[in-house]
């Protein structure tokens, strides 16, 4: 079972919601558990990660310019070994299964954790 304890899921789009499951549930089933750590950002939290990121944090879209804001993304976890990994290579079947289920990852733009709906 993905663990989707982490995030208050009735904030995200519905149909989202639905894609993302199928999405972590095909990456279980292939062996890779992912678990999402954050979905919807108000405009409030989305601007504090905003100002962090201007003053060296890590990236963060303008508040007003985030699918997180819309319900449209949550930022996954890969769960290894009952740990978190952040290596790039222990994403690929996140970004594999996303083109499946119509969702998108940030894996282009090096922010690969981050699973949207279409479109980034
Ligand atoms: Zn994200």
């Amino acid at each position: 079972m993905v663990n989707w304890s982490k995030i208050d899921t009735t904030k995200l789009d519905p149909d989202f919601y639905a894609k993302a499951q199928g999405v972590l549930n095909a990456c279980l089933a292939h062996g890779c558990e992912y678990q999402p750590y954050l979905g919807f950002r108000s405009w409030d939290d989305q601007n504090a990660l905003y100002q962090r990121y201007l003053a060296g944090g890590p990236r963060a879209s303008p508040p007003g310019h985030s699918l997180h804001e819309q319900g449209l993304a949550v930022d996954c976890e890969r769960i290894v070994n009952g740990v978190g990994s952040w290596a790039v290579e222990d994403y690929s079947m996140l970004e594999a299964q996303a083109q499946v289920f119509g969702c998108d990852t940030g894996w282009s733009y090096g922010d690969h954790d981050h699973l949207s709906i279409d479109g980034h």
